[in-house]
């Protein structure tokens, strides 16, 4: 590559000339000339050759002085020498001075061209040289930056996961955020919503006293914008107002996010240089902030949560119902107070002792070495000293194994005893002054003629007295039902069950010229209830049937047994049942009222007792119907299990 300026310092204007016309010229370089060695240096020093080519002995100035002087101002310009035979010693001399190259004069112009071009490819490749170095520099320095940013972040991300103290960690994510940022201050402001107003939460170049009384409106501010904006805000140059009398020259705030709101902001400034935040550090700043969010985030949560912890507490050791929850293992996870006075008020519980280690209530251990995994609750009465029951229900809480609450039923139990006797009083004692009604107004066609008026009296009462008596029969059966806490449950054949009802009622079908007809599977499973009770469900579904279901009718039951459950249906042809009113027709007293129901008399409890009975079964019932063409109802029932018997007293839920 020619075209570098090469500056030729020789005394002698023949040898200038001849290198000038010869060497330089023809070959594309630019020459810059000098006749002396002071001229020469000056040359050298203001116009900055690419090459110097320095004759050694030249008055007033030599070329070893030129090579000094030019050393001492640091130039640092590739120098060849021009000598004569005789004078190599002094070649070691210029050497050291930085010269790259002599020739001995006379030379050729061959020679002088091939020490040229090699003292000028060997320069460019210094400062090639030169130039990656000072670029590697410069990219390790960077790089340095980055290894120290990328491990400031990775120790607070660190400390968000390991500092409980919420105050230490944000204390230390301002330090980083200085430090990372070469900022002056930094600060972290957070939102009082109750006053809209914020305060300083951490802080590192404020003294206490001011960081403790700092408060900014959020309204006005450049904070309360970045609040407002949820966006950063990135500002030098100039003098900025942070609040009264701060003013800062540059300035990074980033938001504080947790989900979509902005809790609070992240600032580093700079009040003595004014050299603005790069984004790089903004970006820095914005994984801090995010880190303080999560901090700020996370001891709100832990705080709640130990709140939440100690209410619970607090509710479950003075709630008068007793409680214990085990792990999967019966190892206790807490027994509150009220347990414990039931159990066992002589000894201390610790959590992780075993239940059977504490408590020595044999049907309390029999509940729950009878949990299982999944299921409904279990539900069972736990007699306890003094003459107590505890009414206990066990269920399985997932991830955690399983808690029993258990209330005081003993006064319950007791006013239960109270309502069974007052229930068969009230029953015999009303029963019977009916019956003696039903008796004489029986008779009273027998003991003389009666009048068409008078036998039209009589029938009423007997029809009023009917009534009645099926009222009170009905009333007492629900109120029975609905107070028994547990159902006297046995495993019963439900098809055994069915045909009783059937064989019963047949008799006012077919008086009704209806016919009802009756299909069971033949292996039906078991089913685990009270007999009497579930007769009840299949005679008043039959009976209804016939009831509402006009003269030469169909009346169809039948069965399907499934896995774990059977399916008991009564299908009829009658007058069906108005959408309407089909919701409410489990209800107590509901009757639906027609045209068609006018005359049909009834209590309107038939099917209460029917739902109040399958639901004490763990079964359901419902009805599918449509007016003028009939109803069916259908009972889904759980079949035995094997193991229910062990339960004997326990039902489900
Ligand atoms: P009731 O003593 O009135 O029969 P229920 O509780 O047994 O009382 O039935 C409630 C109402 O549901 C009845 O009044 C009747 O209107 C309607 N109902 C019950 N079963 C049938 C049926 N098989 N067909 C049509 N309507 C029915």
């Amino acid at each position: 590559m020619a075209g570098e300026r090469i500056l030729v310092v020789d005394d002698r204007d023949e040898n200038i000339d001849f290198i000038v016309e010869y060497v330089l010229k023809p070959n594309g370089y630019q020459a810059i000339t000098a006749r002396d060695g002071e001229e020469g240096l000056r040359k050298a020093l203001t116009m900055d050759p690419d090459l110097i080519l320095l004759d050694l002995q030249m008055p007033r100035m030599t070329g070893i002085e030129v090579l000094e002087s030019l050393k001492e101002h640091g130039k640092n310009i590739p120098v060849i020498l021009m000598t004569f035979h005789g004078s190599e010693e002094l070649a070691v001399r210029v050497f050291r001075l930085g010269v790259k190259n002599y020739i001995i004069k006379p030379f050729e112009i061959e020679e002088m061209l091939e020490a040229i071009e090699q003292a000028l490819t060997e320069d460019r490749l210094r400062k090639e040289r030169d130039q990656l170095t000072e670029r590697l520099i410069l990219v390790n320095r960077q790089l340095e930056q980055r290894v120290k940013e990328l491990n400031t972040l990775y120790g607070i991300g660190r400390s968000v996961t390991s500092l409980l103290d919420v105050d230490l960690l944000l204390n230390r994510v301002i330090e980083a955020a200085v430090y990372i940022t070469g900022a002056e201050e930094g600060w972290l402001l957070l939102v009082d919503e109750k006053t809209e107003e914020l305060y300083m939460r951490a802080a590192l170049g404020f003294d206490e006293k001011s960081a403790r009384s700092f408060r900014l409106k959020v309204q006005d501010s450049l904070a309360g914008n970045v609040i407002k904006t949820g966006t950063p805000l990135l500002i030098g140059g100039g003098k900025h107002k942070i609040k009264t009398a701060y003013l800062v020259k540059a300035l990074l705030m980033v938001p504080l996010k947790v989900g979509q709101r902005t809790i609070g902001v992240l600032s580093v400034t700079r009040r003595a240089s004014d050299e603005v935040f790069t984004n790089n550090e903004l970006y820095l700043l914005s994984a801090l902030a995010d880190y303080a969010a999560i901090a700020i985030e996370n001891a709100r949560l832990f705080q709640e949560t130990e709140t939440e912890h100690k209410k619970l507490q607090a509710i479950l050791s003075r709630t008068a119902d007793a409680v214990i929850v085990t792990d999967e293992d019966t190892r206790i996870i807490l027994f509150n107070q009220a347990a414990k006075n039931a159990f066992c008020p002589d000894s201390e519980v610790t959590p992780g002792q075993s239940l059977a280690d504490v408590v020595h209530n044999r049907d309390l251990l029999e509940l729950f070495s009878q949990a299982t995994g999944g299921g409904p609750p279990l539900r069972t009465e736990i007699p306890i000293p003094g003459d107590r029951t505890l009414y206990a229900t066990l269920s399985t809480i997932e991830g955690v194994g399983h808690v029993a609450v258990m209330q005081d039923i003993t006064h319950l139990k007791k006013l239960d005893e109270m309502k069974s006797e007052f229930v068969s009083t009230v029953s015999h004692d009303l029963r019977s002054p009916l019956t003696t009604i039903k008796g004489f107004v029986d008779l009273m066609g027998v003991v003389g003629p009666l009048n068409e008026q008078q036998q039209d009296f009589v029938q009423r009462i007997q029809k009023g007295v009917v009534t009645i008596t099926e009222l009170i029969s009905d009333l007492l059966d629900i109120g029975r039902i609905e107070a028994e806490v547990n159902l006297n449950m046995e495993k019963c054949a439900f098809d055994e069950i069915i045909h009783q009802s059937v064989d019963v009622l047949r008799n006012q079908a077919e008086s009704k010229g209806q016919t009802l007809t009756v299909n069971l599977p033949p292996h039906l499973p078991p089913i685990w209830g009270n007999p009497l009770r579930l007769r009840q469900v299949v005679d008043n579904l039959v009976n209804n049937a016939i009831k509402y279901t006009p003269e030469g009718g169909k009346i169809t039951v039948w069965v399907e047994g499934y896995d774990s459950q059977i399916a008991l249906h009564v299908r009829d042809t009658g007058i069906g049942i108005p959408l309407a009113d089909q919701p409410y027709i489990f209800d107590k007293f509901y009757r639906v009222r027609s045209e068609e129901t006018e005359d049909i008399t009834g209590t309107g409890l038939g099917l209460a007792i029917v739902k109040s009975i399958v639901e004490k079964h763990n079964g359901r019932v419902w009805v599918e119907s449509e007016p003028g063409r009939g109803s069916t109802f259908t009972v889904l029932l759980p079949v035995y299990k094997d193991g229910e018997p062990a339960r004997k007293q326990k039902t489900s839920a």
